[in-house]
């Protein structure tokens, strides 16, 4: 019953909230986006370009990224630049804020998104890879974050994180992943709470994800996940409106909000397992 009564209301506020988000807030505004040559992290860079954004992309593979932005390019963006940078290297973060700090002046948006390649797998002892990923899908992300702080703070701008359901909710198969997003969610979620004590006005939005239809996670859940895929572009979307509209948090799908809170409350292993294949074992390909 309280299910039903909950899923009501959700439905209820659905149907008469009015979206207040206004792309074209977006115009002009500079956006530093990581993980821009694939995936969701590329559909958001089409998002902003069509609304008018300065962006600096990056990622590692230089050929790729030049690709992205000459679709950007075609698709309206004021400005954009893009700077090859691996983020399982420490010094990297710090030179690609200064790079976007010296093309734009500036920074309204910085939008953190990039992750390593993920065994999709039981825990096999691999303490060394674990390091690794943190590396790259969390202490990079500190980095990028410090390094732009002060230009945020000068423009009242936004932090957005992208983080996923095993931020919140343990899934077999994703141990290390599971931990990189967790800190995320334990580091920035604390960070909010002292720029406010601090009174500085930058906004941290964690964008929690399901599964979502880009290439390297279909091919990797493939046959392991019993759970549908939502439309990368979608995804993007969802989190450039959290952003710009300054949310704590953004679940998408939206239904995901409900699940979290559920699994929280009545932590339920067995119905959760039953989503995935016991197959998921030693010699699956990457997942994000
Ligand atoms: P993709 O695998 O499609 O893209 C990952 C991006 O990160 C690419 O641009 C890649 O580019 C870049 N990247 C990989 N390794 C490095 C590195 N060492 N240094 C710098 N950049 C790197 O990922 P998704 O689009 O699927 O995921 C994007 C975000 O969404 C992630 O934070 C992920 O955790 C989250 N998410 C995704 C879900 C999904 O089902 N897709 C579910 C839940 C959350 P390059 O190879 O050129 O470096």
């Amino acid at each position: 019953k309280v299910l039903c009564a909950t899923a009501f209301v959700i439905g209820f506020l659905a149907v008469f909230w009015k979206d207040s988000f206004k792309p074209e807030t977006l115009s002009g505004a500079r956006v530093l986006l990581t993980g821009a040559s694939a995936g969701i992290g590329e559909q958001m860079a089409y998002h902003y370009a069509r609304f008018g954004a300065e962006i600096v992309l990056t990622a590692r593979r230089e050929a790729v990224l030049q690709k992205v932005m000459e679709k950007c390019l075609a698709l309206g963006a004021k400005k954009i630049f893009y700077i090859p940078a691996d983020m399982s290297n420490p010094l990297e973060p710090e030179k690609v804020v200064h790079f976007a700090l010296q093309k734009l002046g500036g920074l309204d948006y910085l939008v953190l998104n990039h992750i390593g390649t993920t065994r999709f797998q039981m825990w096999d002892g691999d303490v060394e890879y674990t390091r690794w990923l943190m590396q790259v899908n969390f202490f990079s992300y500190v980095s990028l974050a410090t390094a732009a702080l002060p230009t945020l703070e000068k423009n009242q701008g936004s932090l957005v994180v992208v983080s996923s359901l095993t931020g919140k909710i343990p899934t077999p198969f994703t141990t290390s992943y599971s931990a990189t997003k967790f800190a995320l969610d334990g580091f920035f979620s604390s960070l909010r709470h002292e720029l406010s004590m601090q009174k500085k006005n930058i906004s941290v939005t964690l964008c929690i994800l399901g599964l979502i239809d880009t290439k390297s996670a279909l091919e990797s859940t493939r046959g392991k996940v019993y759970l549908p895929a939502s439309p990368a572009a979608d995804a993007a979307l969802a989190i450039i409106r959290g952003g710009a509209l300054r949310m704590r948090e953004v679940f998408y799908p939206g239904w995901l909000h409900l699940v979290c809170c559920l699994g929280v409350l009545f932590p339920c292993d067995p119905a959760l397992q039953s989503f995935y294949s016991p197959q998921g074992g030693p010699g699956s390909s990457p997942i994000p």
